[in-house]
């Protein structure tokens, strides 16, 4: 069993891992995971230790990773007695984890989530000093309405991509489980839509695999291996991933780190968006610029929504 929501206790809220990866990777956000206390998300059993019980993180950091990322119990980690996340100790020992993530958000939200520091306190050693089980305490006592099941919602793309990455051999589970976006609610098998069948819907998440990653001087172009077929005639596929963007991004070191590795890859590396259809475009030729040939092709306006990765077994 894995975690997929821990608390933390620097910003004294309970994160998901896929909310810990975006923060440890926002260059504007005064985070680290490393220097973090995450604890059980289960208010009651959290009151009951002290602030030194915590739990590890497993691809917190990792730019490209392939395993699904989660919280999980240290060898040490103890829980109360009847804490559903208890059975997870075993896994301490070094069972292997479920590689899939079971965790479905049923709402992908488009605004990026806010995270406050609550606690005029910033380090969160002084926290561990002062008082920790009184300070717990009161927030279990505040927060009788809250309960320790995963939340419902995400901002982070990366947690419903991986939902489906990682699910892919389960069709049945993938038709079942409920998504919505913006005003759009469907079946997560529903929402992702192989880039070679675009024109079927707008308005949901494309992904193809990735043919190759062109490094322009004003923009990256990612063009996709599978071609859209309109009026029996093959287009080619792109987006294009402006650099002025990437410069003002927030999470631009990962970012870059990220999209030179997957151009220098030799692995089968897999695009997902969100927000933009591609749409056919006539563009000159350059061997013989009076002449235009035809494209899908889109400008990607925010990368929060766009992810490259490998994908193991979606085809
Ligand atoms: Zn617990």
């Amino acid at each position: 069993m894995k975690f997929d929501t821990a608390y933390s206790l620097s910003l004294d809220d309970k994160l998901s891992i896929y909310d810990v990866r975006d923060l440890n990777f926002d260059e504007t956000a005064d985070f680290d995971s490393d220097t973090d206390h995450f604890l059980c998300p289960n208010d009651v059993c959290r009151a009951a230790f002290d602030t030194g019980n915590t739990l590890s993180t497993f691809n917190a950091k990792n730019v490209n990773y392939k395993r699904t990322p989660h919280f999980k119990n240290k060898t040490g980690t103890r829980h109360i007695e009847g804490c559903r996340y208890a059975s997870a100790h075993r896994n301490a020992a070094g069972e292997s984890d479920d590689d899939r993530e079971e965790n479905f958000p049923s709402e992908f939200v488009l605004t990026r989530r806010q995270y406050e520091r609550k606690s005029h306190l910033t380090g969160t050693e002084n926290v561990t000093l002062q008082e920790p089980t009184k300070a717990l305490s009161n927030r279990v006592a505040t927060s009788h309405g809250h309960n320790d099941t995963t939340p419902d919602k995400t901002s982070v793309f990366a947690h419903p991509v991986e939902c489906y990455v990682s699910n892919i051999d389960d069709k049945d589970k993938l038709k079942s489980m409920p998504l919505k976006i913006g005003e759009h609610t469907a079946t997560y098998w529903a929402f992702f839509k192989k880039i070679e069948y675009l024109q079927d819907n707008k308005g949901l998440i494309y992904w193809g695999r990735i043919k190759a990653i062109k490094d322009y001087t004003s923009s990256f172009r990612i063009d996709f291996e599978k071609k859209v077929w309109l009026d029996k005639k093959p287009y080619a596929v792109n987006v294009y991933l402006s650099k002025k963007l990437i410069e003002n991004y927030r999470k631009r070191t990962a970012f870059l780190e990220q999209i030179k590795a997957a151009a220098a890859s030799e692995h089968a590396l897999y695009c997902f968006f969100y927000g933009v259809t591609p749409q056919l475009k006539l563009v000159p030729s350059k061997k013989n610029p009076e002449q235009t040939f035809g494209v899908f092709s889109a400008n990607i306006e925010n990368l929060d929504h766009l992810i490259i990765r490998e994908a193991p077994g979606v085809e």
